[in-house]
């Protein structure tokens, strides 16, 4: 199954082809190192120089044994070809210069080889690359896996699930133009022959504030720039819309509509196209886009107050405001008057009477942007769903399927001024950290340990401690903030920050203004907490905490929007149950159990790493920053990382699986060894030479301390 170059299975294959040993030192001097387990010596210097090295010649991936550093190139590299991925096809991994398409073509020989499930993590910061690198695997699988007529289609809806999602979710932030933001796990399905035959996404969290509310230099979700721009005179017109982003409230706020490196008119094309080839028909797209308008129409609506302060629409723009009232509530299918009734009035059941309660402009504000967030909200879930409908897997294949997932989620992110989203946001790459440190450095210790293998400890920090303060039960920040949010009266922002100081007063990692020594409280404002996270400090404002975290939307608007004749929105408004009595979950709450789930899910496979680094923060092609790389190099931990491998084992397996496999090389072992399956592995690898230093017989487990050795036992095993 494995195919090889020309090299033989022992020599390093170099970045530019020259494959002999004395090749290779002449290129380490030119392009560097290509796996860092060969650095002559495991400092941070070398490393950096290393990666230095190799990024001024355009070599953006290096190996840590398995794991690939990517560093971010801003610029097009002329790496991603269908030639270049057919020569990663079935090529051993330290064959070729290091690339994702080797990465991503060892785990798949290895799910056929081993029939198991496997996962890539891609992690960094935002802007890093990790979205970037997500798409290329997707797009390796889908060109160079085996085919059929039938299959081109599924693999073509995946793909285009890509500028759909990114239109919906992606936007223009400070950090990225193009920054993801919710989270995505993508499953790509495999049948026994190794044929894509379907795919599966869980979406994570989007940030929906940014419907309502963008900070100076940042815009709204793509989308709607893109239909703007890029929608006909026609399609426009049917939506009550103006061509010009300058038109709409919910477009300008961060001031920076255009961006040089984007194109929304083309953009809009390629997710026209897109939602085509997902199997997205007339009805259903001018549903969609109807909702898209209905958001922007909101936004524009605005309210004044009358003489006891309640909420009107304003006297010489009522005429305006009723024409954009008309278009929403046309688009949004429900009544105009209801619509205005919900937007100035609350409704509250006493006894069996309804009573109506005027809102202040301010609630009135409130209640619109709520809306315009639910709205969005639940249309991008009800995105991923119809996407993942039509990536469903539709071939009867009765033979077992095995997946690879690709997690490509919102990279760690420090602002001027951090809010409830990027508590979020850092304390999901927490996990994603905590994970790593689970499976690799802690892991791979624990099991040198368990296998009686002699080991020298290699210390790390562990950012549990972290993950801990945000997420335990009853005591971690999350509890605190749900506590505040249920409980009835006076609760607000500050007390909530209240609270936190009591709780937390002396942790580590936790400091406000009221706790902080005389230099710290000088960095901080009274309204601030500032966590110390594996990736940084970062200081948030407690300003939204509690109503972002409770993200209500009043219940007479719930009600008109689960009677309205947009299929789309009933559909959505209607799996809230608009009838349950019961408090729905808090918004922290939520995101915490479902990225619970997600770390179950990805325990359960074998795990393969991409660890994205950005190169600078202006954006700009060819740009090392010692500084920036050398600081991520170290929160990511991929010094320790190099620590263990270089001092650990590249490929074990239980003594059963490696030698059910190679038996046939040995005739003392094959047909049938009737001995302990330890004892049959040591004859084995005796019989194939391998060396002492080059394996170690664990408890249970077979050690092979390079991959070349298990190449060249794999090379005989094709013969
Ligand atoms: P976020 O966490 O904000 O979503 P991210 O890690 O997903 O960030 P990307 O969107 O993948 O970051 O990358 C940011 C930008 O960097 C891309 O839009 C692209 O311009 C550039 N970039 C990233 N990777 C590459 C690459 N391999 N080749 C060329 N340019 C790249
Ligand atoms: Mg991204």
């Amino acid at each position: 199954m494995i195919k090889h170059s020309a090299q033989s299975a022992f020599s390093l294959g170099t970045d530019d082809g020259q494959l002999d040993m004395e090749g290779a030192l002449t290129a380490r001097d030119r392009v560097g190192i290509q796996d860092f387990v060969l650095l002559d010596e495991t400092t941070e210097a070398a490393f950096l120089t290393n990666l230095k090295k190799r990024f001024s010649k355009d070599l953006i991936y290096t190996y840590v044994g398995t794991l690939i550093v990517s560093v971010n190139p801003y610029k097009e590299l002329d790496i991603y070809s269908k030639k270049q991925m057919d020569t990663y096809m079935g090529v051993n991994f330290f064959e070729l210069p290091p690339h994702i398409y080797a990465l991503a073509d060892n785990a798949y020989h290895t799910m056929l080889t081993e029939f198991n499930n496997h996962f890539i993590l891609i992690s960094g910061e935002s802007g890093a690359g990790k979205t970037e690198a997500s798409k290329k695997i997707l797009q390796y699988y889908a060109v160079s896996c085996p085919s059929t007529t039938l299959l081109n289609t599924v693999r073509d809806k995946m793909l285009m699930s890509n500028p759909v999602l990114e239109a919906f979710g992606n936007a223009k932030t400070l950090k990225n133009d193009n920054s993801s933001r919710f989270g995505k796990y993508m499953d790509i399905q495999f049948n026994s022959e190794g044929d894509a035959v379907g795919g599966h996404i869980l979406n994570y969290l989007l940030e929906k504030s940014r419907v309502v509310h963008q900070n100076h230099g940042e815009r709204n979700f793509h989308i709607f720039y893109q239909l703007v721009e890029g929608g006909t005179d026609d399609l426009l017109r049917q939506l009550g819309l103006e061509r010009g982003v300058q038109h709409y409230n919910y477009l300008t706020q961060g001031e920076c509509a255009i961006v040089s490196s984007i194109n929304d008119r083309n953009d809009w094309k390629t997710v026209k196209n897109a939602l085509q080839v997902i199997n997205f028909d007339e009805i259903n797209t001018n549903h969609l886009f109807g909702i898209v308008a209905s958001v922007l129409h909101l936004g524009n609506i605005q309210f004044d107050s009358d003489s006891k302060g309640h909420a009107l629409l304003n006297d010489n723009t009522e005429l305006i405001y009723i024409h954009f009232m008309l278009f929403s509530s046309q688009l949004l299918g429900v009544d105009v008057q209801n619509l205005q009734e919900g937007l100035t009035f609350r409704k509250i059941e006493a006894k069996k009477d309804q009573v109506l309660t005027p809102f202040t402009t301010d609630h009135a504000i409130y209640a619109r942007d709520a809306l315009s967030k639910a709205i969005y909200g639940h249309t991008f879930t009800w995105l991923v769903n119809r996407i993942n409908e039509s990536m469903e897997n539709k071939v009867r294949d009765p033979s077992r399927k095995t997946v690879i997932g690709l997690l490509d989620i919102y990279g760690f992110e420090v602002f001027y001024v951090n809010s409830f989203e990027q508590f979020c946001i850092n304390y999901c790459n927490e996990k994603l950290q905590q994970l790593f440190i689970q499976l690799t450095l802690k892991a791979e210790q624990d099991e040198y340990e368990a296998e009686n293998i002699e080991w020298e400890p290699v210390q790390f920090f562990n950012n549990k401690i972290i993950c801990d303060l945000v997420e335990e039960k009853h005591r971690g920040i999350i509890s605190i903030l749900d506590e505040e949010c249920l409980r009835p009266g006076d609760a607000t922002d500050l007390t909530f920050l209240e609270r936190l100081e009591d709780k937390m007063g002396n942790h580590p990692h936790f400091v406000t203004h009221k706790l902080a020594d005389k230099m710290t409280r000088k960095t901080l404002e009274r309204g601030d907490f500032r966590l110390l996270h594996y990736a940084g400090e970062v200081t948030y404002c407690v300003v939204g905490f509690l109503d972002k975290n409770n993200d209500l939307l009043y219940r007479n608007i719930k009600d008109l929007m689960c009677q309205s004749k947009n299929a789309i929105v009933k559909e959505c408004f209607s799996t809230m149950d608009p009838d349950s009595r019961k408090r729905p979950e808090t918004v922290a709450t939520q995101f915490k159990s479902s990225l619970l789930k997600l770390t179950e899910i990805l325990m359960a496979k074998e795990a393969w790493y991409i660890r994205c680094l950005k190169s600078n923060e202006s954006k700009q092609p060819g740009q090392f920053d010692e500084a920036l790389i050398r600081h991520q190099v170290k929160y990511l931990g991929l010094m320790e990382h190099l620590r263990v491998r270089r001092a650990g084992f590249a490929y074990r397996r239980k003594f059963d699986v490696f030698l059910k496999r190679y038996k046939p090389l040995c005739p003392a072992t094959w047909p049938h060894w009737r001995g302990e399956p330890a004892d049959g592995v040591e004859v084995l690898v005796q019989h194939l030479g391998y060396l002492p230093h080059e394996y170690k017989m664990g408890r249970t487990k077979i050690f092979i301390r390079h991959p070349r050795t298990l190449y060249a036992t794999e090379d005989a095993y094709e013969k």
